[in-house]
C-alpha cells in the first residue's frame, strides 16, 4: 500500500511544477560591494504540496522568497512561476505574478486605517472584475473561515496578534491564488496562536488546491510540510 505521502509525491511528479528555480543566483550591491546572496538554487514545487523552509539567520530565506513573489527581479538563471520565466523580467511582468500570488508576511502588514473586512477586500478590488457585493460575501466568508466572522468591522488596533495575521491569511487567500508564499507568519505569534495559523492556513489552502512555500524557525509547525528544505549560507540543501 502506499501512503498517502507516497501517492501525493507521484501525483506531483507528473505534474509541472508551479514554482521551477535552475541554477538561481542573486546578488546585492554593485561594484566592489557586490556580494552574491543566493547560489545555484534548484528547486521545483508541484501544485497542492506544502514545502517549508527552514536554516539560520542571514541564509537568503526572505531573498529566494521575494524573488519568487515578484517583488524584485532575480539576476542570473531561471525561475519560473507558474511556467513564466520572471529572471530578468520585466515590472509589468512582476506585476502580473503578484497578482497571481498569495503573500503573508512576517509582520501582519494590514493597513491601519482599514478595517478587516476592508482590508481583505482590498486584495480582490486588484483583480477588479468581480461584482462588489460578489466580493463581499466572499470576503465575509473567508473572514468566517479563519475565525473572525465577529471581528470583520474591527480595525487592526483592537485586534490580537493572532487575529492580525489570521486577517492577513484572510487577505493572501481570498483571491484564490494557486501560489501562498508565507515568510515566517508565525514568529510574532505565541505557541498556540503560531499552531491555530498555520493549520488554518494549511486547511484553506488544501480547500483551494494551493500549493504553500513557508519559512519558518518554529520546529512546532515542521510536521505539517509535505517537504522540508534548508537553506544556509545562500545555498539550499535537500537532504536535510
Ligand atoms: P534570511 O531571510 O534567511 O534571514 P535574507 O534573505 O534576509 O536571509 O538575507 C540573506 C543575505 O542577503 C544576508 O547576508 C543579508 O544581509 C543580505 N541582504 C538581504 N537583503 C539585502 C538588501 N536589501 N541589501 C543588501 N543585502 C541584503
Ligand atoms: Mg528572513
Amino acid at each position: 500500500m502506499q501512503t498517502l505521502k507516497e501517492q501525493k509525491n507521484l501525483a506531483a511528479s507528473q505534474n509541472s511544477a508551479v514554482i521551477s528555480a535552475k541554477n538561481l543566483n542573486h546578488f546585492f550591491g554593485e561594484g566592489t560591494l557586490r556580494k552574491q546572496a543566493l547560489f545555484e538554487i534548484n528547486l521545483d514545487i508541484y501544485p497542492g504540496e506544502i514545502v517549508i523552509m527552514t536554516g539560520p539567520s542571514g541564509s537568503g530565506k526572505t531573498t529566494l522568497l521575494t524573488l519568487m513573489g515578484g517583488l524584485r527581479s532575480a539576476h542570473e538563471g531561471s525561475l519560473k512561476i507558474l511556467g513564466q520565466e520572471i529572471c530578468q523580467a520585466s515590472q509589468q511582468q512582476l506585476l502580473q505574478i503578484r497578482r497571481s500570488l498569495g503573500y503573508i508576511f512576517q509582520a501582519h502588514n494590514l493597513l491601519t486605517f482599514l478595517t478587516a473586512k476592508e482590508n481583505v477586500r482590498m486584495s480582490l478590488e486588484l483583480h477588479d472584475t468581480m461584482p462588489p457585493q460578489e466580493m463581499d460575501v466572499k470576503v465575509i466568508s473567508i473572514l468566517e473561515a479563519v475565525g473572525l466572522g465577529h471581528r470583520i468591522n474591527y480595525y487592526p488596533e483592537s485586534l490580537s496578534g493572532g487575529q492580525k495575521q489570521r486577517v492577513a491569511i484572510a487577505r493572501a487567500l481570498v483571491s484564490q491564488p494557486q501560489i501562498i508564499l508565507a515568510d515566517e507568519p508565525t514568529a510574532a505569534l505565541d505557541k498556540k496562536s503560531g499552531r491555530d495559523v498555520v493549520e488554518m492556513m494549511q486547511q484553506l489552502a488544501k480547500e483551494q488546491g494551493s500549493t504553500i512555500l513557508l519559512v519558518t524557525h518554529d520546529n512546532r509547525i515542521l510536521d505539517i510540510a509535505d517537504r522540508i528544505i534548508y537553506m544556509e549560507d545562500g545555498r539550499l540543501r535537500d537532504d536535510h
